[in-house]
């Protein structure tokens, strides 16, 4: 968006990429001034990733795809907090739908991976987004007030706020700009309700089958501040793209 906020592209990657593809991604992939480019690799490649933008003076920085809300012990295949950030990472995705849907978090699982991720100095990438069942029974800002509200329960540091509505992930049809545009306005004043002033320097990042044609139309919405990119963040050419449109 056109405001003071800072702009954010996101590149999730989701369970995609071997290292030698990171490699010559991170090789291609310039970053521009003005706005802030996260690149969230599957977690083998956090710590490649991140060594190599720093060797290559890149300002990209790195993000996790997920996190467990424990300090440590017997969780077998799971990583924390401390251990992302002890690996140079500065980012955390939180609640993304698919761990929603296909590994039943919750919101309460929610809150408490961002208090983890809040306590080891990772800013968390909170995601929220009703389903298509939600959104055509006129449940959307329900679901968006319960989700935002359990997420945010006795956090009053930083976070970047994604709104993805999960109809439009990896569908190939994305939310308009302006249907986009009236939902985030709808999350700033929740987001007010529950932090005050504070929320105007809240960054919220759409994200849903955002792409390097329709990328622009929501770089112009006032209440846009970047978007949250899954397939199309995998091209580096593409995502170069979107990246210049929020610049
Ligand atoms: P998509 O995914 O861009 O492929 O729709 C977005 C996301 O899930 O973050």
């Amino acid at each position: 968006s056109p405001s003071a906020r800072t702009n954010y592209a996101i590149a999730n990657w989701k369970m995609n990429k071997t290292f030698s593809e990171m490699a010559v991604y991170l090789q291609e992939l310039k970053s521009k001034e003005g706005v802030s480019v996260v690149i969230c690799p599957p977690s083998q490649l956090l710590y490649p990733a991140g060594l190599m933008a720093k060797q290559q003076g890149s300002t990209v920085s790195i993000g996790a795809q997920n996190v467990h809300e424990a300090d440590k012990g017997a969780y077998t295949g799971e990583v924390s907090a401390s251990m992302l950030k002890d690996i140079g990472c500065a980012y955390v995705i939180i609640g993304h739908s698919e761990r929603r849907q296909y590994f039943n978090e919750n919101d309460q699982q929610v809150n408490q991976k961002i208090k983890q991720a809040i306590k080891e100095g990772l800013t968390p990438i909170i995601c929220i987004g009703e389903t298509i069942e939600q959104k055509n029974s006129g449940q959307t800002e329900k679901v968006l007030t319960t989700q935002l509200v359990g997420a945010l329960q006795d956090i009053d540091s930083d976070f970047i706020l994604a709104y993805e509505p999960v109809w439009a992930i990896g569908t190939g049809e994305s939310a308009t700009a302006e249907q986009a545009q009236s939902t985030h306005a709808y999350i700033r004043k929740v987001l007010t309700a529950l932090l005050g002033g504070r929320a105007e320097g809240i960054s919220i990042l759409y994200g849903g089958s955002v792409n390097d044609k329709n990328a622009a139309e929501f770089s112009q919405m006032p209440d846009i501040d970047g978007v949250l990119v899954g397939g199309a963040s995998l091209n580096a050419e593409s995502f170069e793209k979107i990246i210049a449109v929020f610049a």
